[in-house]
């Protein structure tokens, strides 16, 4: 499953490839991954053709490309004697990349043989040294495209990362809160929820309605850095505790983020389930039974544990982040 940071590196690598294009034409090779389009392949493909690809937005894990159906602004017109330039429309809707499992978006040109696994093909309008096809492949068929509308947001910030920011959300992804990674994250917002919600730890870091775009991995990670147990009862947490897993959480999200910079210019804005650019700098998920770094550090020897946590692992260092007991702290 890709984890926020391989969904940025995409955002970054295709919003420099499509942004001001027009879509000129769509081929569906699978219908299966347009299943969440409920108007069908022909709809899908009537409304993407001739439509801009204004931007590409990200918030946790959800990618979109809000689009607008005019053609790009004229430079703009003088208007008493002053240059005023045309403001570009405001979008309405989005074409939104679910990358699922095994979900890639590929930049290609016509040339390029298809992929075993492609689905969708976009053809975009010409632009010099740019390939012209954007091409989403997935062998597994969990992810797919699909049509959404873009709605207001809560709190009338931007709907997500992008270049040109806009207070729209695509209507799919309006539920998740902010991510760690996003400027307007309100930590004092985030503190209040969490403290109510009396819940776990990790089990909190998981829900997207509290903090979007921490998976199982970063939410390892995040506590290890932190010196937390996944299972500290969240209304006991101090609000240093909140902001230094959070603090953790971004700063192991970013350093994955610049880990997987290089392939930003990369003519493949591509996405793999389990990218192997940042499993070299993991400290604990995955770890079982490997010394704990921080207390090898200390000159202690102490070993990951991997326990069963809501059906997936959880991987802890039983010294340096001990389970809570007795309710104490
Ligand atoms: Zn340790």
């Amino acid at each position: 499953m890709p984890e926020l940071p391989e969904v940025e590196v995409v955002r970054r690598g295709l919003v420099s490839w499509v942004r001001g294009r027009t879509i000129t034409s769509v081929d569906v090779l699978d219908p299966r991954s347009l299943r969440r389009h409920a108007l069908g392949p022909e709809d899908f493909a009537g409304n993407l053709e001739g439509a801009r690809v204004l931007d590409v937005v990200r918030r946790g894990k959800f990618l979109w490309m809000p689009l607008a159906d005019t053609p790009a602004p004229s430079g703009g017109r003088v208007l008493s004697g002053q240059q005023v330039p045309d403001a570009e429309p405001v979008p309405a809707v989005a074409l939104m990349a679910h990358l699922g499992m095994s979900g890639q978006l590929l930049m290609q040109d016509p040339g390029v043989p298809d992929e075993k696994h492609l689905k969708v093909r976009l053809r975009l309008s010409p632009a010099e040294g740019m390939p012209e096809q954007l091409r989403f492949v997935d062998q597994r068929i969990f992810g797919g495209l699909f049509l959404t509308s873009l709605v207001p947001t809560d709190d009338g910030g931007p709907g997500g990362l992008a270049e040109t920011p806009l207070p729209l959300i695509a209507e799919e992804a309006s539920h998740i809160a902010r991510d760690p990674l996003d400027p307007w994250f309100s930590f004092d917002a985030f503190y209040r929820r969490l403290r109510a919600r009396k819940t776990g730890l990790k089990r909190a870091l998981l829900d997207q309605g509290l903090v979007s775009g921490i998976g199982n991995i970063y939410a390892d990670e995040a506590l290890w850095k932190a010196q937390l147990h996944f299972a500290r009862p969240t209304d006991t947490l101090r609000r240093a505790d909140a902001q230094r897993v959070l603090d953790a959480a971004r700063e192991v999200m970013t350093d994955a983020l610049t880990a997987g910079g290089t392939s930003f210019d990369s003519l493949y804005v591509n996405v793999n389930g389990a990218s192997g650019y940042f499993d070299r700098s993991l400290n604990a998920y995955g770890r079982e039974g490997r010394e704990c770094k921080r207390c090898a550090a200390a000159g202690r020897v102490s070993l990951l544990k991997r326990e069963q946590f809501m059906n997936r692992s959880s991987y802890t260092c039983p010294v340096c982040q001990p389970r809570p007991r007795n309710g104490r702290w």
